[in-house]
This record gives C-alpha cells, structure tokens and sequence, in this order.
C-alpha cells in the first residue's frame, strides 16, 4: 500500500476564513484528516500524523464560549440558526482522533458543543437534511454520554428523535444518501429508549426500501440521487456517498443488534461496489456505480436514466469534479477497517468482518491479546485454522466454526438467522481503549 499522505494532499486549514460554501469543505477536509490519522497511525506514517494534528488543532483552536465552533456562517445558515449538519462528520473525525491519540481535548470540546446544540430550538432540529441524519448526532450523543454520563445527552438524544424525521413508518425521503444513513435511525434511539420495537423500525425500513429499490447485486439500491418510480432496476446507480454511508450503517446495526445478516450486507458493498467506485489509490470516483453498465462515458444521458442533468457514470477526481462524495467516501476503507474485530458480551473478542488484519486488545480478565488474520477471504481459500475467538458466519458462505453453526464459538445464532423477526441480539462493541486498528 503507498503511503497515505499520497492520498489527498490536504491544504493548509484557516477556519474561521471559510464561508457557508466553506463549512461542507471544513467537514470533508477534517473528515479526510481524521482518516490520515486513523491510516498514519496503522502504518506508523508519521507525516499523516503531523497533517492529521495540525487540522484537528486548528478547528479545536476555534470554539467559542458557548461551544460553538468552526465557520461563524454556520451559526445562521439554517432559517436564521445553526445548520448542524456540516458538523456530523466533523464530530465522528474528532471521536476518530480521540481513540486514536486519547487527545484529552476532545471530550470536553464536544461536550461544550453538544450542549449549545441541546439549547437550541426544534427548528435546528426539524428542518433540512440534518433532519433526516441525526443518526450521525445520535451516534456521537451515546458515545459522549457512555464517556461522560452527562445526564444532557439524553435529552439532546431525545431531542434527536423527536424532531428528526420519522423513520419508523414510510420511507421519509427519497434521497439515497439520506436513506442509507437515515434509516439506522429508530435502532439507535432504541439502545437509549430500551425499545425492541425501535430496532425492528429499522429492519422494516431497509427492508422497504430494499424490497423496492434493491434488486440490485452489490448491495446498493438504485438511487441517481433519488429513487423513482420506473428506474429500480441495475442499469441504475447508488452514490459512492450512499455506499460507504451505508456500509457505516451496517457496521453501526451489527455492533447494536449482534445480527451477523448487517457483517453480511456490510461485506457485500465493500467487497463489490465500493472498489467499484474508487480507484485504487481514493483519488478519483464514480458520482454513482451501477450494478449493469457497459459505458462509463463523460456524456449526458438524454432519455432521462438518470436523475441528475450531468454524466454521473464518469471517472473523475473526486474533489475537482464531483463534490458531492468527497465529504465522506474517504470513510469508507477506514470504518471497515475498524469494525472488523469486535468486543463480545463475555469479555471476548469477535471478527465481526473478515479481512487481513491484526488486533491487539484486553479480553476478559485484562489479559492483553494480538490476533493476526491471514486470509484471502471473500475469495474460496480453505483456512486451516480453528477459531477459538467468536466468529461471524457469512449466511452466503455456511458455518466454518469446526463445533458448526451455533456452537459455542459461533457468533451465529439460529436467532439472529431468522430475519425479519430478529430480536436484538448481543450487543457488541468497538475493542476498548488499547485496540489498534
Ligand atoms: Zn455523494
């Protein structure tokens, strides 16, 4: 792999210089910044390390004394008030960083943050697109609050559902991106309300929209940008956004649910259309990637195909000429990345994913354990190894546990097998605090 700092060249960051059109690049570059630091620190890329921290200091530096922070735009750029959707991704790079390094600023920082935003009005709440995305909020709500137990996330979280839009009943938005990341939703809210019914909203909503707009290998849905009526099947596309927003969806609903059936739809996307929208080294992307397409011309389609009056099955630089994914399709590889090893339950370790890897973690007892997976997996190449941690069954691939599926090293129960009746399963967890991934 070549070094990350060839990835993205990252300018130099003035963020109090940056207007509204600004605000999305602030949340793209830190996002991106967050991800060298993810990808420095694996590789032990010191120069990414260095590019990371200068970015994340310069936002740190500019909070104010009601905890609002980066561009001064921001705070009337929603009918008068704060627009805190360009702030989601931002907030999960800070998280990202936190982890990484144990920067002792962060939490403080987002707790200041997260309580301007819980003053706030249901106008911050119910209006835009954060209003279909407070699933990223509510991500970062529960991480703080199981950081802090700062009784003012849970109602902040509350605040979240309420006014957010409702995911619970008809799909409330078309958009593809919105879908992917919106529909996780009522299950999140679910872990705070203890509400099985809010988790089994969720597999209602991928299941609506899927049923529909799913038909379609690779785990995407037809979406150029939004769905319609008439244009379902795959000579359709899915934004390289609502892979990796998806993919980050199926990772969430596995650590919430325990049910190995997200792993599957997770690994579905990364391992068919995600390299399909990417080259190799994230400098250029496909806007969408269609299951079925035999051109990847630089025309306007003139029968209507797709949504968007511009060729959306090009090739081009991400950042110059599609600036839509940027924001988050760096993402992608590094979530994965993260989500493949999981805390169990019992105080064990879980390969949730699969992929060449390895994980240094405490286990039950504080015994610190490196787990190195060497595999050519999804590719058919027999491992001769047993696997005395848990591992997920792949529901394409059958058991590879030597005790079958269901035994006492399987993560697969013929619960969580029986979908859509699935009740909440063993909830997960990221690896604890010495995880190195
Ligand atoms: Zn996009």
């Amino acid at each position: 792999m070549r070094p990350v700092r060839e990835l993205l060249p990252l300018p130099r960051l003035h963020v109090d210089r940056l207007g509204a059109s600004g605000a999305r690049r602030l949340g793209g570059g830190a996002v991106l910044a967050a991800r060298l630091c993810a990808t420095g620190r694996r590789h032990g890329d010191t120069a990414a390390l260095a590019r990371s921290r200068e970015w994340i200091d310069a936002i740190l530096a500019t909070q104010q004394s009601d905890g609002f922070f980066g561009p001064r735009s921001l705070r009337t750029s929603l009918n008068g008030g704060p627009d805190f959707w360009p702030f989601l991704p931002l907030l999960q790079a800070l998280r990202t960083h936190e982890e990484f390094t144990h920067d002792e600023r962060v939490v403080p920082f987002l707790v200041r943050f997260l309580r301007f935003m819980n003053a706030q009005g249901p106008g911050a709440f119910d209006t835009s697109w954060i209003s279909y995305r407070w699933g990223d909020g509510l991500d970062i709500a529960v991480w703080l609050y199981r950081r802090t137990g700062e009784p003012f996330l849970l109602e902040l979280a509350a605040k979240m559902h309420t006014y957010g839009a409702d995911w619970t009943g008809a799909t409330p938005t078309r958009h593809n991106v919105n879908i992917a990341q919106g529909f996780r939703e009522p299950a999140q809210y679910g872990q705070i309300a203890g509400s099985d019914e809010l988790t089994r909203a969720t597999y209602r909503a991928y299941d609506g929209v899927m049923h529909a707009y799913g038909q379609f290998p690779g785990g995407g849905m037809a979406g150029d940008e939004n769905y319609r009526p008439g244009f379902g099947d795959p000579r359709q596309g899915f934004e390289t956004c609502g892979i990796v927003e998806f993919m980050a969806s199926h990772e969430l609903l596995t650590r919430i649910t325990g049910d190995p059936v997200w792993a599957d739809r997770c690994e579905d996307l990364a391992f068919n259309m995600l390299p399909a929208s990417l080259d190799p080294r994230g400098r250029s992307i496909h806007y969408i990637t269609s299951a079925n397409s035999v051109d990847l011309d630089n025309r306007t389609k003139t029968q209507g195909q797709f949504q968007n009056g511009f060729a959306m099955q090009a090739f081009h630089p991400g950042v110059d000429q599609y600036r839509c994914c940027p924001h988050n399709y760096g993402m992608g590889w590094p979530y994965f990345t993260e989500e493949l090893w999981l805390s169990s339950p019992d105080g064990g370790l879980a390969a949730a994913m699969y992929a060449p890897s390895r994980v240094r973690a405490q286990v039950a007892g504080g015994t610190t354990v490196t787990v190195t997976e060497d595999t050519g997996y999804p590719s058919p190449r027999p491992s001769p190894s047993p696997c005395p941690p848990r591992a997920r069954c792949a529901s394409r691939c059958g058991c590879a546990c030597p005790d079958g599926a269901g035994g006492p090293n399987c993560a697969s129960t013929d619960a969580s097998r029986a979908r859509p009746t699935v009740p909440p399963g063993p909830r997960w967890t990221a690896p604890g605090t010495t995880a190195t991934w």
